[in-house]
């Protein structure tokens, strides 16, 4: 029988490389938004405002009020491994910002038309630069292609147009640019209620009225009540929990057994980025489920600060995912406190809510 000859083996284009790769970073518009509020919280920003067209897919463009970039920089701004945060790879065990990898701009300018708007305090005029598979793009056919010399404001505006223009199988795999926008108002919502003296504003292009507002001075509570409303504002009970044993100290804003849902609500923020834990999850529907009606879930905003050396941020190219040291004690410790409280306001409750 003739056997097929092999193939030789051959390195792919570094661009081939890199849309893959911002593939697996960006899945839907509201990954690429993430990492965009992540950057200017980073930047110290107190005003963050969110337009989004066609659920993020046609645009989606951040402005912010951040310390800016410096017009030097900006040629190295999205190619890979580019970053300001760190310089060792030990810097990761005492990360205190959200950003790590410089991939973030690098993968969405793979995959997106990138504007980026800059203005430093001590620059009299703001930059604008566009990008194209991690280099400076010229904006039209026939314009240099450096950054411009434009008027506004300090801050930074960033702007992503076609996401997936050039991943056809990905972009037609969005049915619904309306559930895309919900998963963007929802992680803006998230980043709202977390980030304390930051002001948060989201709109859809073309609507007059803003889907999310939330002013930079607000309280936490206040913040809920805006974006969750007041029933389940009205029915909140603090926490803290901390050990030194375990590195980690917790807060957070539970609702009480007067309050329930058909699904759980959990914010979980780890070392303040939005995270999804199962585990925490389930431990705390365990927690409740001696105090709400059969079927009946909890609203949870959760803040976990644990020492950055026994945090492994580093698992997940999403960075969805994060590991920690002695998971198990913590969730029980944080349960703990929670159980404490609901049972305090448990009995002093002077009628119960049956279904
Ligand atoms: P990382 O956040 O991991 O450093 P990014 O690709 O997200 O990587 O950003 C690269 C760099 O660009 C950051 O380190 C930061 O210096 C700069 N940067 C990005 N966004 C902003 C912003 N909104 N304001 C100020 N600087 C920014
Ligand atoms: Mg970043």
């Amino acid at each position: 029988s003739d056997s097929q000859p092999a193939k030789r083996i051959r390195a792919l284009d570094p661009d081939v490389v890199n849309k893959i790769a911002a593939g697996e970073i960006i899945v839907a518009p509201v990954h690429a938004l993430k990492e965009l509020i992540e950057n200017a919280v980073d930047a110290g920003s107190t005003s963050i405002e969110i337009l989004a067209k066609e659920g993020g897919l046609k645009l989606l463009q951040i402005t912010d009020n951040g310390c800016g970039i410096q017009k030097d920089d900006l040629v190295l701004l999205c190619e890979r491994h580019t970053t300001s945060k760190i310089t060792s790879f030990e810097d990761l065990t005492s990360i205190s910002t959200y950003g790590f990898r410089g991939e973030a701009l690098a993968s969405i300018s793979h995959i997106a038309h990138l504007t980026v708007t800059t203005k430093t305090k001590d620059s009299n005029l703001a930059w604008r630069a566009h990008y194209q598979d991690g280099r400076l793009a010229s904006p039209k056919p026939g314009q240099p292609a450096e950054p411009k010399g434009v008027a506004g404001r300090p801050g930074t505006q960033i702007t992503v147009a076609d996401l997936f223009y050039n991943v056809p199988t990905r972009r037609r795999a969005f049915r619904s640019p309306a559930d895309e926008f919900n998963k963007i108002i929802d992680m803006v919502g998230r980043y709202a209620i977390h980030c304390k003296g930051v002001g948060f504003t989201c709109k859809k292009a073309g609507e007059s009225s803003t889907s999310l507002s939330v002013q930079a001075h607000a309280t936490v509570n206040d913040r809920i009540r805006q974006i969750y409303g007041a029933s389940v504002a009205n029915e909140l009970i603090s926490f803290k929990a901390t050990d030194d044993r375990w590195g980690f100290q917790a807060d957070g804003l539970v609702t009480n057994a007067n309050y329930h849902i058909k699904k759980t609500t959990l914010l979980l923020f780890i070392n303040h980025r939005s995270v999804e834990s199962p585990v925490i999850k389930k431990a705390v529907e365990q927690t409740y489920s001696a105090y709400l009606p059969k079927g009946g879930h909890p609203f949870a905003y959760l803040n976990l600060e644990i020492d950055p050396a026994r945090v492994d941020v580093n698992v997940h190219p999403t960075k969805r995912e994060v590991h920690f040291l002695n998971e198990d004690e913590i969730v029980q410790a944080i349960c703990q406190e929670i159980e404490t409280k609901l049972s305090e306001v448990d009995a002093s409750r002077t009628f119960m809510t049956q279904t």
